[in-house]
């Protein structure tokens, strides 16, 4: 914490409340901002704020961040005004920030999700932070598509993809592809030296192969370990999951809606990878986040569109399926939920899943020095949350943003 001077300036606002920090929870504890960033936090006195809220008795965390989903609420990354939905919805959740996810789509498709991005920036008012774009697919193993439609999916070719990574510059973020594919360490290599985090997924990779993919600077594996093989169930192809495990380069998504990795399951990476290299994603699609139907409506349950037009249904507690063949597509959750699971079901301290859910994400996308920690200089994107992990308040560059409104205390004296 840096010291201050009688001269120090006057602080906009000052949150009052139990502070997560990287590696404990300081109780009863105050955080000041200014200019949108966290200005310091402590124990001992506060500077002099204009205004003061009183969260005491609720945990102030790192804003959640989520760099995988397909939809949020109403919005989807089809269109600007999609994602434009998608930022609205997020702070609603105590998220953030969010990195949009296209998969299933053509080349032009994807181009103009890069343009809608960029649009959806410009037109946001409020809400989350877009922390750019997540191209899951093209360049992914058919065998592997899993939910995907094969239609889309192809090995890397030098003209198509520099053209995707050159349109996408600024805006792509990251982009999940298998490393089996012929073109694809070339393709490794051309995203890292551009900034983009390389995601291992959908992948039959050798363990060679996750070797020489980890070498030419892939870092991520996508929402691991669904899309890899199942070895009990495809004994002909590598047990892919297992050999990204022993990487520790690679950094695992983890889908935490407890169906698409059973609790057994992400306790072991937790064990054999470490809270340090696990991120939570909730591959949501649109329809998630919203309230459950109301008691009438029970048994139905709302069905939504994918971008490719396949029709799926949305069941918070069974996930997003394809009506046809009842194929999981994704997660009809939030962040929120997620981090709920890793406190409740996974024992995690709230710390922990703080890393989890906003700090390991952050830097993923190299954006650690100013997002996903409580500390001085960092951006003030905050998750309010009472003692049973309820939504009180979310912040994003130090305006409130969704949930409801905490109660005001002006010029209060601390
Ligand atoms: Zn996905």
């Amino acid at each position: 914490m840096r010291t201050r001077e009688k001269s120090a300036p006057q602080v906009e606002l000052l949150i009052l409340g139990d502070l997560v920090l990287p590696s404990r929870v300081l109780r009863d504890a105050w955080l000041a901002v200014r200019d949108g960033h966290i200005y310091d936090l402590g124990t001992s006195r506060p500077p002099q704020p204009k205004r003061v809220l009183d969260f005491r008795g609720h945990v102030v965390l790192p804003g959640f961040i989520d760099v995988h989903l397909h939809g949020l609420e109403y919005g989807d990354p089809a269109s600007a005004e999609g994602i434009v939905r998608m930022l609205e919805a997020a702070p609603r959740h105590g998220v953030t920030g969010i990195v949009p996810t296209l998969a299933s789509a053509t080349h032009e498709q994807y181009l103009r999700f890069f343009d809608d991005a960029r649009l959806a920036t410009a037109g946001s008012i409020g809400g989350a932070r877009l922390l750019g774009v997540h191209a899951e697919g093209p360049y992914i193993n058919p065998r592997m598509a899993r939910g995907m439609d094969p239609a889309y999916l192809r090995s890397p070719n030098p003209d198509e993809d520099s053209q995707l990574l050159e349109h996408g510059s600024g805006v792509l973020k990251i982009m999940t592809l298998s490393p089996e594919l012929p073109g694809a360490a070339r393709l490794v290599r051309a995203l890292t030296s551009s900034g983009v985090t390389a995601s291992i997924g959908h992948s039959a990779a050798t363990r060679p192969q996750v070797r020489a993919a980890v070498e030419t600077g892939a870092s991520q594996v996508c929402h691991w370990p669904n899309a890899l093989p199942k070895p009990d169930l495809e004994p002909d192809l590598p047990d892919t999951a297992a050999f990204c495990l022993e990487f520790p380069e690679l950094a695992l998504e983890l889908i935490l809606d407890l169906v698409h990795v059973p609790v057994e399951r992400i306790r072991l990476a937790l064990e054999k990878a470490g809270v340090e290299r696990v991120l939570a994603v909730t591959d949501a699609m649109r329809g998630a986040g919203l309230r459950p139907a109301r008691p009438a409506e029970t048994g139905r349950l709302p069905v939504f569109k994918m971008t490719d037009g396949r029709a799926y249904s949305v069941d918070p507690k069974r996930g997003c399926r394809l009506v046809d063949t009842g194929v999981l597509v994704g997660s009809a959750i939030t962040l929120l939920e997620a981090f709920r699971n890793l406190v409740t079901a996974l024992d995690l301290s709230l710390p922990q899943a703080a890393q989890i859910c906003s700090t390991n994400p952050a830097r993923q996308l190299r954006l650690d020095d100013r997002l996903g920690k409580l500390a001085p200089g960092h951006f003030a994107d905050l998750t309010v949350l009472d003692r049973d992990l309820n939504l009180v308040a979310t912040f994003v560059g130090g305006q409130q943003t969704g949930g409801p409104e905490p109660e005001q205390a002006h010029n209060r004296r601390v």
